[in-house]
């Protein structure tokens, strides 16, 4: 693991995150400065630095996991639809960014904005209910 990687430090509990939801190799925790209410980032737990680099089981794993937190995640949030992100421009460890959207624009990366720690909790909170309700 890259001794700075800030996704692995979350993963290890370094970093405090919102976590939603986690099994033995994935983790899904709320981006903290999200580009839209409940914009949830989805990581392997290794460090992998680029999706389209991870072995084809892998990579149908880590999309298949976002498929089945897209619905809890659309549900908390009352969105239209869940949209999916990939950059790992700014953090070389492999993540999917899945956003609520609305209209045209939601994803885009430039509206970003930290949110505070209070807002986390309380989306964090109704994500987590949703996934326990969907049995995940
Ligand atoms: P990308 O690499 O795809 O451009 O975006 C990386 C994302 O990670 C950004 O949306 C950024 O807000 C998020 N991010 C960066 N550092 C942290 C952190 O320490 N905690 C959390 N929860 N998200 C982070
Ligand atoms: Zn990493």
């Amino acid at each position: 693991m890259p001794e700075n990687c800030i996704f692995c430090k979350i993963v290890k509990g370094e970093i405090p995150s919102q976590k939603v939801w986690e099994d033995e190799n994935f983790l899904a925790f709320l981006d903290i400065n999200p580009v839209q209410q409940g914009h949830v980032l989805l990581i392997p737990k290794a460090h992998s630095d680029y999706i389209f680099s991870m072995d084809d089981k892998q990579y149908a794993e880590i999309l298949n996991r976002a498929k089945a937190l897209s619905e809890p995640i659309r549900k908390a949030t009352g969105a239209k639809r869940i949209g999916l992100g990939v950059e790992g421009l700014s953090v070389p460890h492999v993540h999917i960014h899945i956003i609520p959207v609305n209209n045209i624009n939601d994803i885009d990366p430039c509206k970003g904005k930290k949110a505070s720690q209070e807002e986390l909790a309380k989306i964090a909170d109704k994500i987590r209910k949703e996934i326990a309700a969907a049995k995940l």
